[in-house]
């Protein structure tokens, strides 16, 4: 998952609109061909669909959208593999002009549902980085639980951990405070975090049903079929902690696990990661240093790309990516790909 981070204001839509109109945005694709690209979606989803109860700023486009975008990626960029990244960092292998890579994080069932037959079609390669402990599971992630509740709770204010007392009048109001509550929990020990979401649903007087996240999740076969029909699977920890909040060795626990998970899933190597949530406080040099020695070749962070390939060489286990959103229109799609955000203000 990712936060809503606080950003400076965005371009505007016009702008942006009349950039992509006149080839403004082509032209700062054109003109830096040996930039790595990196996309990170995290759901392929309708957030405003009946029935849609869980996280929805985890959702990073419809499947139309994805659709439109893929076809846009298809034309501008060339899409490789991890594994050809892989190679190229260990000097083995040259990419093309305008290298892209495809990836999701997190294992969520709507990436094979939605996303692969759309990547299958085009013959796209991704990577989805998988955390282990939800994949054939149940078990919601934390932030799925409170949207769940929030979602479908009656009342309209409420005495909350860590926020005291918050009313909310509309749907829009009660989203902006279950941000704020989501935003506090990434900040509190995993113990007492998961003491505030056991109280949640009584707090809210929400019911929630054995079978609520049913599906949510990709199961292990899917990852095995995915795997077999090029989307390659990375590791994004078992637990999706945040690994600068747990102790080295428990990093190291974390990461092992989840490559040992998938690997003796999928019956092949893992040789990617992904960063919980990626943001420059939620990494340091010893989780970079436990990433190496886990043995993964390249790892991804969600601070915003994209990145020259020199610097990729160099970085290669903090590759930046570029965090997709379905509130992105097409040409916001393309400017942030082009790396126009990243120069113009964020
Ligand atoms: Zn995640």
């Amino acid at each position: 998952m990712t936060t809503l981070h606080n950003r400076r204001p965005k371009r505007s839509e016009p702008v942006l609109l009349l950039f992509h109109k006149l080839g403004v945005l082509d032209l700062a694709r054109k003109i830096t061909p040996n930039l790595l690209t990196v996309l990170n979606y995290h759901r392929i989803d309708d957030p405003f669909r009946e029935g849609f109860d869980t996280f929805r700023p985890n959702v990073s486009s419809t499947s139309a959208g994805f659709a439109t975008q893929m076809d846009h990626v298809s034309r501008k960029y060339n899409v490789i593999s991890g594994t050809e990244l892989v190679a190229f960092i260990k000097g083995r292998h040259q990419l093309p002009a305008h290298a892209a890579i495809i990836t999701f994080d997190d294992g969520y069932y709507d990436n094979y549902a939605n996303a692969y037959p759309i990547l299958k079609a085009r013959n796209l390669p991704a990577i989805i980085f998988l955390a282990t402990d939800f994949i054939g599971s149940c078990k919601p992630f934390f932030w799925d639980l409170i949207s769940y509740c929030f979602f479908h709770t009656k009342t309209e204010q409420a005495q909350l951990p860590l926020l005291g007392a918050q009313s909310w009048a509309d749907g829009t109001a009660r989203q902006v405070v279950m941000q704020r509550l989501i935003e506090a929990l990434k900040k509190i020990s995993d113990m007492e975090k998961q003491k505030v979401i056991d109280q949640l649903p009584q707090i809210l007087g929400v019911g929630v049903p054995d079978k609520a996240f049913k599906n949510l999740m990709m199961s292990w076969s899917d990852a095995k079929e995915l795997s077999e029909n090029g989307i390659e699977l990375g590791a994004h920890t078992a637990s999706h902690p945040i690994l600068t909040r747990i102790s080295p060795d428990a990093v190291s626990e974390e990461l092992l696990q989840s490559k040992q998970r998938i690997e003796a899933e999928i019956g092949k190597p893992v040789l990617s990661f992904a960063y919980p949530n990626g943001q420059s406080s939620d990494l340091n040099h010893e989780v970079v240093d436990r990433v190496h020695r886990a043995g993964f070749h390249s790892a991804f962070t969600l601070l915003p790309g994209p990145t020259r390939r020199s610097t990729v060489i160099k970085n290669h286990l903090t590759i930046r990516r570029i965090f997709l959103s379905y509130t992105d229109s097409l040409p916001r799609f393309a400017a942030k790909l082009a790396g126009l955000e990243r120069i113009s203000g964020r």
